[in-house]
């Protein structure tokens, strides 16, 4: 299909699907996220009984596909839910929970082979669309988009579909610009809303564009595959000046890195001198952003070919939601509500502290290396509107989590933003652990009790049209879940 015809046929799709948008913002989504290993150790039926006698939620979101999830967590960040807990690490898991049609992956190289790991041998998704229709529970699937690391040993075939390094490597993400790429997680949508009678289906890809992982990271600029040289000549965009640019930026962080003495004018002004000498650094990074984006609007329009109820929502992770600057200015939430119903912006009040103060860290080694931690920290608040009285100070971020007004200044940004054109439902973290990635004193961070009230009635008050209980119900303890249900009734959502 052309692009301009590919446009052309989206747009008819999002008029088409007005009315359906409509009925997804009128009624509170009280979602809750489930991994599929939940539901079969605890026993699908008990696991019901327990969601719906404590938290009061009315959708169960279920991964179709958990190869890009929470794994290998240590048995102790579990919460203890009355079952006895088995220790994940030792287990392997399969990471596809339903049945696939082998037929609708005809035009991509890729392939899953048979399910042979621990509980690959069940359809869960048949089994839950049976157990939620008898408890008048909504069903949607999630999925967040696998990377080379996840689809390693559990994909066929994936190497020639993830994005090329500007060392010519394979690097970390899929190209979105690859046709078997495309073809693939098509097929996964596709097939997904074709096979089961979902309420609704869920995306995200948790991935900080070639930009943003060079300055935080100083990681490999990509992707130069042949793909994105072709998408950038479509474009206007010199290839060759791109690759020079991001090399000579690469170079510089690198340096920085290793410790390497500073230019006496500044490392921010070295920074910002490279981006101007270079603007095809920029205009490649926006592409890798409007690549993503039209994935997300191949999926609105997939799943609604399949079924026009079913709602369409976009996940979008921590980094991308809250410090990543970079991808919070390349696109607008507005240009994403035409397609999605609702958009699931992660708002993890107390885990966003310590992943905060990992990221300072990180700039502090690179493009923000003449700031202060506390005034980065300060920057970080003020350009976010946030108040720096009530949040944790630079030597509390891994001690205590964000104040509550941190969800309700988020949520509204968006509502404001998206002007009813889609619901916007905030991921609510509950006891999410901290690993030591994150924080040297990583492990269980159970929710206090009175912030979790609280960022709950600050979502509702910022004009949410729900929310989404997250991550893991398997990380949830019951006291919270509880705390979160009767926060809803005081609501009068639930
Ligand atoms: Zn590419």
């Amino acid at each position: 299909m052309k692009r301009r015809q590919f446009i052309a046929t989206l747009a008819s799709a999002t008029a088409a699907t007005a009315l359906a948008k409509a009925k997804a913002v009128a009624s509170p989504l009280i979602g809750i996220q489930v991994a599929g290993h939940s539901l079969l150790d605890e026993g699908m039926e008990r696991c019901l009984d327990t969601i719906q006698a404590t938290c009061h939620a009315n959708a169960i979101f279920l991964y179709s596909h958990s190869y890009y999830a929470a794994h290998g967590r240590a048995p102790e960040l579990y919460a203890d839910h009355g079952v006895p807990i088995r220790d994940e690490r030792m287990r392997k898991i399969t990471r596809v929970w339903l049945r696939h049609h082998p037929e609708a992956f005809k035009n991509s190289s890729l392939t899953m082979p048979e399910p042979t790991d621990e509980y690959g041998d069940r359809d869960l998704f048949a089994e839950t669309v049976e157990a939620c229709k008898k408890r008048g529970l909504k069903f949607y699937a999630r999925i967040l988009e696998p990377d080379t690391s996840k689809l390693t040993g559990r994909v066929a075939n994936f190497e020639p579909a993830m994005s090329v390094g500007l060392d010519g490597k394979i690097s970390a993400q899929p190209c979105r610009n690859n046709p078997q790429w495309m073809a693939w997680w098509d097929a996964i949508v596709s097939d997904t809303m074709k096979s089961y009678p979902l309420d609704g289906f869920q995306w995200g890809a948790e991935r900080m564009g070639p930009l943003s992982s060079v300055l935080w990271r100083g990681a490999i600029p990509f992707c130069f595959c042949e793909h994105c040289e072709t998408r950038a000549k479509r474009e206007g965009i010199n290839a060759a000046r791109a690759r020079q640019g991001f090399g000579e930026l690469h170079g510089f962080i690198t340096k920085l890195h290793a410790g390497v003495a500073v230019p006496s004018d500044g490392v921010f002004t070295n920074v910002m001198r490279l981006l101007m000498k270079f603007p095809e650094v920029l205009a490649w990074d926006y592409q890798w952003r409007a690549a993503l984006e039209e994935q997300g609007q191949r999926v609105f329009k997939l799943v609604k070919a399949e079924r026009q109820s079913a709602h369409v929502g976009r996940h979008f992770d921590h980094q991308n939601t809250s410090w990543d600057a970079i991808f919070l200015a390349q696109w607008s939430y507005a240009d994403v509500a035409p397609f999605a119903d609702f958009i699931k912006p992660i708002l993890y009040h107390d885990i966003l502290a310590p992943r905060l103060a990992n990221q300072l860290a990180e700039l502090k080694r690179g493009p923000l290396a003449e700031l202060s931690l506390p005034q980065s920290l300060e920057l970080f608040y003020s350009l976010r509107g946030y108040d720096s009285k009530l949040q944790p100070k630079i030597d509390e971020l891994n001690v205590r989590g964000m104040d509550p007004e941190y969800v309700g200044i988020e949520t509204r940004r968006i509502v404001d933003v998206v002007q009813g054109r889609c619901s916007v439902v905030p991921g609510i973290g509950v006891d999410v652990p901290n690993t030591a990635l994150e924080a040297p004193n990583g492990g269980k961070r159970p929710s206090d009790q009175i912030a979790l009230r609280a960022v709950i009635k600050n979502a509702f008050a910022a004009g949410a049209g729900g929310i989404l209980i997250s991550r893991e119900y398997d990380e949830m303890r019951l006291e919270s879940l509880k705390t979160i249900g009767e926060t809803l009734k005081e609501l009068g959502q639930v």
